[in-house]
């Protein structure tokens, strides 16, 4: 039989184990985040971090090139700029969020958009999405997954495939701008992952797998 006083130890004990978050599923993890000096910078929040501040300035230049494309009578090119910038906004929200959970703070260092012809800006776009597809995402994602970082690996994942959707779509404005005079192709972002299209043929997005629903119009 246990006695009184055993008893009393017993749930003497629970208790503190509850208060000090011994028994709390995750709590670790909470503590850390609410609590410990942000991080030493390395490995994942990094990466998250420098990701956040490419797509940062990829706003301001894509911003910058709808501009210029509209004033130089590319209303597709505009638009389709507009659409990309929607997309990265959304990468920049979920790398804030895996930034945040991992008691970071999301920063961006801005720098002035070069901004030149429309060609030469679907070029330099061109590049940069390139580079985002090819080298950037795949070495965080590499990274992320080595850390076993679900979230991290997620926004990187969601960033990889949208920039090969934004890079072929630049590539066809490239090779042909004269058709991209006219604004007679609709652009659809996808607000979960960042994904683009140019027709709602589907029920559910095929990057995130949330109801085409998640999806708005770019005008
Ligand atoms: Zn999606």
């Amino acid at each position: 039989m246990v006695s009184l006083k055993r008893l009393r130890i017993f749930k003497f004990f629970m208790l503190w184990a509850v208060v000090s978050g011994f028994l709390v599923p995750g709590y670790g993890r909470l503590r850390a985040a609410a609590h410990e000096p942000a991080q030493d910078e390395t490995g994942v929040l990094k990466n998250l971090l420098t990701a956040y501040n490419i797509e940062s300035n990829t706003c301001t230049l894509y911003r910058a090139f709808s501009e210029k494309a509209g004033k130089e009578g590319y209303l597709q090119v505009a638009l389709l700029f507009r659409a990309v910038l929607g997309s990265v906004t959304v990468q920049m929200e979920n790398h804030a969020e895996a930034i945040k959970e991992m008691a970071g703070t999301p920063k961006s260092d801005l720098k002035t958009p070069m901004v030149k012809a429309t060609g030469e800006n679907l070029q330099g776009a061109i590049k940069q999405e390139s580079d985002k597809f090819s080298n950037v995402y795949p070495a965080f994602l590499a990274n992320a997954r080595q850390e076993r970082d679900k979230m991290a690996v997620r926004t990187f994942n969601y960033s990889k495939s949208a920039a090969e959707d934004h890079l072929n779509l630049f590539k066809e404005a490239y090779a042909d701008p004269a058709r991209w005079e006219k604004a007679a192709k609709r652009f659809w972002v996808c607000s979960v992952c960042g994904n683009v299209v140019t027709a709602l043929n589907f029920t559910e997005c095929p990057v995130c797998f949330n109801p085409l629903s998640k999806y708005g119009e770019v005008k």
